[in-house]
Order: C-alpha cells, then structure tokens, then sequence
C-alpha cells in the first residue's frame, strides 16, 4: 500500500485527496471529464469505517466521530511507516543520541558551575541543615569562670576570624580556654617559594594571637595544609585531648557545613573532633561554630575593636586591602547573626549534647 492511499485510502481511480480543507475534500483529478465530480461514497449502513466521508454520514454526531477517527489513522499508518524504514530509524536513534549528549553536557556544566560560583553571590539557595531547638547561651553555662573550653580549627588564623569576640568575652570572664591547630597553615598566602618560613611565621603569629585572646595553652599538630583527611590517628590525638585537658565545652567547625563554601581542612577539623567526643562519651556542650544551623549566639558588639585588632595580628595573611577586606567580612557575619539572635554584632553556634 503507498503511503498516500494508506492515509486517504482512496488511491485508486487516478484521483487524489486535497489537502486544501473540508469544502474542497475532493476535486477533479485529470482522469476525470471536466465538469463531473467524483460521487460521494456511501457508508454502509451501521459501520463506522475509518475511511468513510463524514459529510455523507446520515447519524447526527457521527461526522466528528469520524473525523478523529480518520486523524488518529493518519497518525498511526504515519508511525508505521517511519519504524519500518532503515533510514527514518536510524535517523531517530542519532537523535536520540544527541539529545541525549546535549543534557548530559547541559547538565555538567550546570554542576561545574555550582562548584566554581563565588560563595558571596550564592545563585544557588544554600540549603540549611535541620534545625535544633533555640538554646540561650546562659543555658549552655559556657559563659562562665569555671568554663573549660577546648577549641579545635584547621589552621593558625581560624579561630580570630570565626570566633574572635566568643574568646573575648571567655577572657573577660577568665575562663580556662585550650586551643587546638591541627595544620601548619603552609598552603596559605605568602610570599616565599619556600613554605618553611611561613610555617614558623604563623605559628608565631598564632601564639601572639591566643596570648590577646586569653588562650593559655596552644598545641600545634602539624598536619599538612589543605590536605588533611580524618583518619584513627588524628581522632585518637584529639580524643587524648579531650581526656586530658577535661574541657566542659568543646568549640570547633560545624562538619555539614556545604562542601562549596568550607575548606576541606575545617570540615574534617569538626568531623574529628566530633567523632573524638564520640569516642570519648563527652558529656558537655558541643558548640559548632560556621554553621548553618545555628541555635545560639554569643554578643559581640563590645568586642568588635578587640577583633579587629586580633585579626591584624595574623599580618602574614591579612594585611593592606585584605585586611581591611577580611573585617567587612567577618563584621557582615557578626551583623547577620546579629539580626538573627538580636544583638547587633554575634557569633551564633549549633549547640547540643550528645
Ligand atoms: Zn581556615
């Protein structure tokens, strides 16, 4: 059957369809004498055929009925046609194929771009972690002389950027405070090609920065920059710490802060320390700081200038424009914590027990 008698079904006579409209369905083919129309044909009585004209059908309603009937015809004798041939099939898979290759592409470079967008602009909602019940921080007692707080970071100038105005305030209530850098901080800014003199330069910057801050011991684990992983070891080191030093809260990075917006060194410096308390069945608070599930908040806002100047201690790594650039940072944080918990300038925690 050729395709144009399969979808009319009139191919015979030497005539042929127009695809001109409904009032001009048929017109005289060249075999016909001019002047004569081909007769309508008749459906026979009581059929419904697909290919019957629905001008001559006699039951009201019937035309329409009619009509889809012969579109949906039309369209499956057109899907036949095109899966038998060779050439339409093949030409169907290649499509498939580069549809297929156009998300898939389509669909990395929405991911690389995810992961290459500037934290600050932030095109795509951070998602927040779930949330823990409001604490005040009296409830916590952390506040308090008879404090003892253990705080773990990553590298030498994280606790001055993060919780700057917290170790203020423990200062001022002269709690007992032990700090915790577990690199050498050697993959940070600089400008030596030799990393040696930086490692030095910052561990001395950071003893000068607990000393302002009233941190009375420091213990340096050396580890390499940007390259630290959680493993038994580092668990162990700082679940001996715990044991040792006693402490009554334990301050360190929220480990389920977004991959995209937190250094490697600070998720595993919190997923450590976390799985060390763990370990150990510590039985204070844990007060997780860069969180994006924070339930407390520390005031800061008398503390600022005491930040801004523990901040310019670390001169090797903020310093001109940097530093100038680093305190907007760390004063839009305070603020937005701020309007979060009420003071003007906070630092906010996730805190909770275990
Ligand atoms: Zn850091």
């Amino acid at each position: 059957m050729s395709r144009r008698a399969g979808i009319g079904g009139r191919a015979g006579g030497g005539c042929e369809r127009s695809e001109l409209g409904r009032g001009e369905l048929w017109r005289q083919a060249p075999c016909m004498p001019p002047g004569r129309r081909q007769p309508a044909r008749q459906p026979k009585k009581g059929t419904l055929s697909p290919f019957a004209d629905s001008r001559t059908s006699p039951v009201k309603g019937e035309a329409d009925r009619l009509e889809v009937s012969r579109k949906s015809n039309r369209s499956v004798e057109w899907t036949i046609t095109v899966c038998q041939n060779p050439l339409m099939r093949s030409r169907l898979r290649r499509a498939a194929k580069r549809i297929g290759c156009l998300f898939a592409v389509l669909l990395a470079g929405f991911w690389l771009f995810y992961l290459w967008q500037p934290y600050r602009v932030d095109w795509v909602e951070r998602r927040p972690e779930r949330p823990l019940p409001r604490v005040p921080i009296e409830e916590t007692g952390m506040l308090s002389p008879r404090s003892r707080v253990l705080i773990v970071v990553g590298h030498p100038d994280d606790d001055a950027y993060y919780i700057g105005g917290t170790l203020f305030r423990l200062k001022d209530l002269d709690a007992t405070m032990r700090l915790v850098v577990c690199t050498d901080g050697d993959k940070s800014y600089y400008p030596f090609s030799d990393p040696k003199p930086l490692r030095r330069i910052r561990r001395r910057e950071e003893e000068e920065c607990a000393r302002t801050a009233g941190i009375r011991d420091v213990v340096f684990f050396g580890l390499p920059d940007s390259r630290m992983a959680v493993d038994d070891a580092l668990v162990e080191r700082l679940a001996d710490q715990i044991r040792w030093f006693r402490p009554t809260h334990l301050l360190t990075f929220d480990p389920k802060y977004p991959y995209r917006v937190s250094h490697r060194d600070h998720r595993a410096a919190g997923q450590a320390t976390v799985a060390a308390a763990r370990k150990v069945g510590f039985p204070g608070w844990l007060m997780l700081f860069a969180t994006l599930g924070p339930n407390t908040a520390v005031d800061m806002t008398e503390k600022w200038p005491d930040v801004e100047n523990l901040l310019a201690i670390h001169k090797s790594q903020f310093y001109g424009e940097r530093l100038a650039w680093i305190r907007r940072s760390v004063k839009a944080h305070a603020m937005e914590a701020g309007e979060r918990f009420g003071p003007a300038l906070a630092e906010q925690f996730r805190a909770f027990r275990l």
